[in-house]
């Protein structure tokens, strides 16, 4: 499997593109990207599948028009999904527009596994940020959204966030093998073992 990172908008969001013989798959778009939308595009034959680490707007801005030109479905952690319907809950109003309501194709709730072609997905909710943040994990890679960046947490005064929540998460996180790699919502990659030794928010 490839990993491809592209950073959209002006709060440069981190999108990965997955892809493998069979499968290719977008988290997090954001913002309107033409890589986003040419991978899908160019994948046709293979299984595809969006999905949203949780339901802010500069993580799902692009997903319905993205999913509409594609034919492909989303996913979403399942208490972020009726987030997705209001513009003040999803933050879209605080980027100063409107999104239209959407709702996901396929709710992740904690423990699921499933695949999407070859590639295979163990979902970990991890509330704090929002109320239905997920991480993701794929071999050793962990998908964080902004639950765990390098040398921080997400913020947890939007509504739904609690940072007794984030905490709990973060920790669950730090149970992963030190070696797996962290790829944020923002910001570097890190991994589970650098976060346990100097996030200085939360300590393993
Ligand atoms: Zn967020």
């Amino acid at each position: 499997m490839e990993i491809k990172t592209l950073t959209l908008g002006n709060i440069a969001v981190n999108c990965y593109l997955l892809l493998s013989e069979t499968a290719a798959v977008v988290i997090d778009p954001g913002f309107e990207s033409e890589a986003a939308l040419d991978f899908l595009k160019n994948a046709q034959n293979k299984e595809r599948l969006i999905i949203l680490t949780h339901a802010h707007y500069d993580h799902i801005g692009y997903a319905l028009e993205l999913s509409r030109q594609t034919d492909t479905k989303i996913a979403i952690g399942k208490f972020d999904n009726e987030a997705l319907l209001n513009s003040y809950v999803n933050l879209a109003v605080m980027f100063h527009t409107e999104l239209e309501p959407f709702l996901a194709d396929l709710l992740l709730k904690d423990g699921d596994g499933f695949a999407v072609g070859d590639i295979e997905f163990k979902v970990i909710h991890t509330p704090g940020h929002t109320v239905g943040s997920v991480s993701l994990l794929v071999d050793n890679v962990l998908f964080s959204g902004d639950t765990l960046f390098k040398e921080s947490i997400g913020r947890t005064d939007f509504l739904g966030g609690s940072f007794g929540e984030i905490e709990k998460s973060v920790k669950k996180l730090y149970t992963l093998p030190e070696d797996t790699i962290v790829m944020a919502g923002h910001g570097e990659n890190t991994t589970i073992g650098y976060e346990k030794n100097y996030n200085p928010y939360i300590r393993g």
